[in-house]
């Protein structure tokens, strides 16, 4: 038996002025072939697709695609969506017949001209394959799933965490439910349903232990767990994408049992919707949420999610950088920038110099700042790491050469030439600190650095600051969303009925 994996990882982010392009992708680390299935054996989905099948009593031949991710960021060029279509279905077509398609999807990307790049790639692949050949797809939870998705896979599945932390283990649920079909005779009957709601992401917290997302993963693992339900998932869509058929989704595919499947998907959509207003998270303004940082003793983390660079933003805003500035900090002060001009300037200048640099507002020219910050090169360093937690089990990261500049307030600017993880502690680490002992950390985060400051931290704020990944983005122009969508539209009525399609 032969079973066909790849991956297509890109979270779009429409506000980001910065375009994704074939060199994003080939910058974060493509493989193909052979090379896929040995050095991801064990990094996130495909990780978890190979190692469960490696377990299967037969074990199946493992056949590689390509793995195609990029880091979160704006709208990928038409340029890059014809490469990557080309590159996938080279791969498809070297790989001959197969037996099934394992593929890892994000599930919310975007190229010009293409607002649902995961559906149009499964409905190709459908088309070439036939309906014969089982297609299972896994998805983030932020995937703004479609029906050319629902209609082309045999199954998807959703992450059931956030933060991320489920990654390598939602592919061995995507290799089991793919078992299920070639082994068992099961056939997937599927409920989907779109909710006109959009929620932000600070209060989406499934690990909590109390909340709307900490109860509704509860539902979906406990159905899960059914022996006639071979899938189902929750999906909050990542809010900053002006598209066509945008929504939050509910997702669940059962072994042949439709009125099961119709049942679960509804009454989990309704409490979604009933509860909706749970997501609205308590936001503090940068000026507060640094003096109260200040007034704290131990670990204070800011979640600036507006800069989130895991929610596609450029990385660069300085709006709460240049607040941190006006204040002397007991520990350090860390916080992120991603501008490679001026990791160029320090490295020039080298380590002990003392430099006049411009921060922000290039990359984000639309909702940034440019402050000028004199500062001394601390160190210069590579921004490369492996990382494990929200995100990644073992996945490989490269943000290139960086560099630390420290202002005389104690703050100190890590400023790295690429976007990745601006809030991971593996980030801090390699410029050199540890960040459980600072005073005040910036993570460009809106939840998922949770999972490993919540312990740490004496004190967490969510800072509402201006930026491409805003928590308020209802008051930001979206010109492409479906309408009425809550919480732009005040939307009282309506039921998930009129929403649901079954296959
Ligand atoms: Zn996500």
């Amino acid at each position: 038996m032969k079973i066909a994996i790849g991956q297509l990882w890109q979270e779009t982010n429409t506000l980001n002025p910065l375009a994704t392009s074939r060199a994003d992708f080939e910058q974060f680390g493509i493989c193909r072939g052979i090379d896929l299935v040995e050095q991801m054996a064990d990094v996130n989905e495909l990780g978890g697709f190979i190692q469960l099948m490696r377990g299967w009593p037969v074990p199946p031949e493992i056949v590689g695609l390509v793995r195609l991710p990029a880091w979160p960021s704006g709208a990928a060029t038409t340029e890059c969506f014809a490469w990557l279509w080309n590159e996938f279905f080279t791969a498809v077509e070297a790989a001959g017949k197969v037996d099934a398609f394992l593929l890892a999807l994000h599930g919310a990307m975007v190229a010009d001209g293409h607002p649902d790049v995961e559906g149009a790639i499964l409905q190709e692949l459908r088309k070439r394959v036939g309906s014969d050949v089982p297609i299972v797809a896994t998805l983030d939870l932020h995937t703004n799933i479609t029906p050319e998705m629902v209609q082309a896979a045999d199954v998807l599945v959703t992450y059931h965490s956030m933060p991320h932390v489920d990654i390598f283990e939602t592919g061995q649920r995507g290799a089991e439910a793919l078992r299920r079909m070639l082994f068992e005779g099961a056939k997937p009957s599927t409920a989907f349903c779109k909710i006109p709601a959009i929620v932000p992401a600070e209060n989406s917290n499934t690990e909590a232990a109390t909340g709307i997302a900490a109860d509704l993963k509860r539902r979906v693992v406990e159905l899960e767990a059914r022996p006639n339900v071979m899938s189902a998932g929750i999906a909050p869509v990542q809010p900053w994408m002006d598209i066509p058929q945008f929504g939050s989704s509910v997702i669940v595919t059962t072994n042949g049992d439709p009125e099961a499947a119709r049942a679960a998907c509804l009454s989990l959509a309704e409490e979604f919707w009933r509860r909706k207003r749970e997501y609205m998270p308590t936001l503090v303004s940068v000026a507060d949420a640094v003096r109260l940082a200040h007034e704290e003793s131990g670990l204070t983390v800011l979640s600036d999610a507006a800069d989130a660079t895991t929610s596609g933003a450029p990385g660069d805003s300085v709006w709460i950088l240049a607040e941190l500035l006006k204040y002397r900090w007991p520990r350090e002060a860390l916080i992120t920038v991603v501008a490679p001009e001026v990791v160029g300037q320090g490295e020039n200048a080298g380590v002990d110099e003392l430099i006049t640099v411009r921060l922000g507002g290039i990359r984000d020219n639309r909702f940034g700042k440019t402050i000028e910050l004199n500062a001394t090169v601390e160190r210069c360093f590579d921004a490369r790491f492996t990382m494990t937690g929200h995100i990644g089990k073992n996945m490989p990261i490269d943000m290139g050469r960086s560099v630390v500049l420290r202002h005389e307030s104690n703050v100190h600017v890590i400023v790295t030439t690429r976007s990745g993880p601006h809030f991971a502690p593996e980030l801090f680490r390699a410029a050199g600190f540890e960040p459980f002992d600072a005073s005040v950390v910036i993570a460009k985060s809106p939840c998922g650095f949770r999972a490993v400051y919540a312990e740490h931290a004496a004190a967490i704020y969510s800072v509402k600051a201006p930026g491409c990944a805003p928590s308020d983005f209802w008051n930001y122009e979206f010109t492409n969303i479906p309408r009425p969508l809550w919480p732009w539209d005040e939307m009282e009525e309506w039921s998930p009925t009129q929403d649901l399609i079954q296959k």
